[in-house]
Formats: C-alpha cells, structure tokens, sequence
C-alpha cells in the first residue's frame, strides 16, 4: 500500500512520472492512469494496477501536435485535418508508429493510438515533461471510469502515489478513435465527439474496425456496474420499487424513491447527459440495489456514445 495524495501540484506530478511512477492525471474525457510512454517498465505498471489485459493498448498523450508527430511514421491529410479542427480535445488519431514507442503501448500493433488533451493542468504538465504519457482510463480494468479526483481516489487509492486533480471532467466520455484501414476511415470507438460532426469534416466513416472481433476496447461487457443493469424501456410494474434503481435521459418515474433516480438532462441536453453518466452510474451502484434500469438515448450525436457505454454496461 502506498498513500495516495489528491492535489494540484504540477512539479510534483512531474517529479514521479520522472521517477518512472504513476500519476492519474485529469482530461475532458475521463481520469487517465498516467505512465512515461516511452518507458516499458513504468508502462508495464499501469497494466499491473489495472489489471488491464496485455492485448489492450494504450492511448499516447502529448501537448500538441508536433510532439506527437515525433512518434508517428506518418501524418496523413485526413488525420492532419481532424487534429486541426478537434485537438486539443475528446479525439484519438490511430497512426503508423515509430520504433521509440515501446509494443506494450501497442499491444505489439505497428499503429499507436495518439491524442492532445484539453485540461490546463494536463497541458501544462505534457509541456514540462520531455516525454508523452500513455494513458488509459484511472480505473480498475472493466469497471465505471472515473471522472473527479475522487472515483480515483475511490479505486485506485492506496496504489498509486498521486492524483492530479483538475475537478470534473467536461466531457465525462472517452474519447472517439479514429483510423484508416484498409484505405477507409473508421471510428474505432464512439465517444466525445459525434460521428455526425466528424462526418461534416471529413465525409462519411465506418463505424467500428475492418477485422470486428479481437478489435481491442470493443469488449462487449466493459464499464460494468456491481449491481445488474437493464438497458431498454422502462417498465417499472415488474420490478420491486424499494429495490430499483433508475437512470433516465429526461424523465421521472413516480412510484419509485427520488434518490433512486437519476434524471441526467430534463432539458434534453445530450451533452450535460454524457458529463453526469459515468457519476450516476457510480451513485446508482453505491446504492446496492437490486437492479439499475437504464433508459436508450436518442441515437444521434452523443446519444450513441452514451447507448454504447450503457449497452456493455448491461451486457
Ligand atoms: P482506454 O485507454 O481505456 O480509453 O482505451 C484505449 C483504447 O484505444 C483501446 O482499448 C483500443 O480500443 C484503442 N486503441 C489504442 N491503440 C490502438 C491501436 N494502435 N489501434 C487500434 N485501437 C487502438
Ligand atoms: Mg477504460
């Protein structure tokens, strides 16, 4: 056991990373579990704290552009215009890597998954450090992915020595992955950013990887809750009130407790939804209920994001 502190002291997130320690660090997305990418013994001890499985790889964070291209073979046109339009933010860019990044960050792939944060505490701490950080979500592998200080603190505590803290995350959902395969674009991963505004950039993708199957990050049950959770319409007579959880897009539920419910946007704001769904789905945990019932979105925009999220949550 070691203790874990929460603060907002840059040099001293610096100071461990540099000593091959980890840090959890805070971003628009999620809390990242944060490692010096170049080094594959400091990687190697994300994966261990984790209990992160090997064939899963990392996603590379730097400070812009440039440095990242320091670790890529190549920066292709269309990859070039989605970072101009979208970094720093919620976007991951899969490119043809150099030898310098370690096979663990890639699970032995000849691709490395790359991004520029938008979080001012992360930025500044990427622009001290002389190395990019490999990151994957702070949070125990398969389970919710924390988005303050403290859902860090709450798993991860006693393994690691520091969490940076930046607050809340903005964004509250992973990032989107984009890559080329086979000449044609794919979003990998839905997340942060729509489709339909990547879309609007670049033209049409696919959605989800060439080869499906052992596509890491597209395990079907991930972002579990302990307590069972049911995706679909809500239908509150088959279940015991007092025992049932729920969480809705808009809409309230009479008949069962109001802190048994969370509503994540009565005004049908799909973006304040995707902050809160990870919190609520922790709250609602905590509660040791029976079940969670969780409602569909609306499958557009963040919507999709959002279902994706609830259906490996349910499955
Ligand atoms: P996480 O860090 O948990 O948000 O997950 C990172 C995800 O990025 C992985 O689960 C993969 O789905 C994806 N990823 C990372 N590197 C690559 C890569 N080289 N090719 C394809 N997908 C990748
Ligand atoms: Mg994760």
């Amino acid at each position: 056991m070691v203790q874990t502190d929460i603060g907002k002291d840059i040099a001293k997130a610096r100071a461990l990373l540099e000593h091959r320690l980890l840090v959890a660090i805070p971003t628009e997305t999620v809390y990242g579990l944060a490692a010096n990418a170049l080094d594959e013994d400091a990687v190697l001890q994300i994966f261990e704290v984790k209990n992160r499985p090997r064939f899963d790889p990392l996603i590379v964070h730097g400070a812009d552009r440039e440095r990242l291209s320091e670790y890529v073979t190549s920066f292709p046109e269309w990859a070039q215009t989605l970072a101009d339009r979208f970094w720093p933010g919620p976007l991951t860019l899969v490119l043809p890597k150099r030898e310098i990044i370690p096979d663990i960050v890639t699970s032995g792939m000849d691709t490395v998954a790359v991004r520029v944060p938008l979080s001012p505490l992360t930025h500044e701490l990427l622009t001290q450090l002389d190395f990019p950080l490999a990151a994957p979500s702070a949070n125990p592998f398969g389970f919710v992915s924390p988005t303050t200080a403290q859902h860090v603190q709450d798993q991860l505590g006693g393994k690691i020595p520091y969490i940076l803290d930046g607050g809340e995350c903005e964004v509250g959902l992973e990032s989107t992955i984009v890559a080329e395969e086979n000449g044609k674009l794919h979003v990998l991963r839905l997340g942060g950013i729509a489709v339909e505004e990547i879309e609007s950039i670049i033209g049409p993708v696919k959605i989800g990887g060439a080869s499906e199957g052992h596509s890491p990050g597209s395990l079907l049950q991930h972002y579990a809750t302990r307590t069972p959770l049911k995706l679909g319409p809500i239908d509150i007579t088959q279940h015991d009130l007092s025992s049932t959880g729920i969480l809705s897009y808009q809409t309230r539920y009479p008949g069962i407790p109001p802190e048994h419910q969370v509503v994540l946007s009565t005004s049908g704001d799909l973006r304040k939804a995707s902050k809160y769904l990870f919190a609520a789905m922790r709250y609602l945990d905590s509660l040791n209920l029976k079940v969670i019932l969780a409602e569909e979105f609306p499958e557009t925009g963040l919507g999709r994001a959002i279902n994706d999220r609830l259906r490996r949550a349910a499955a």
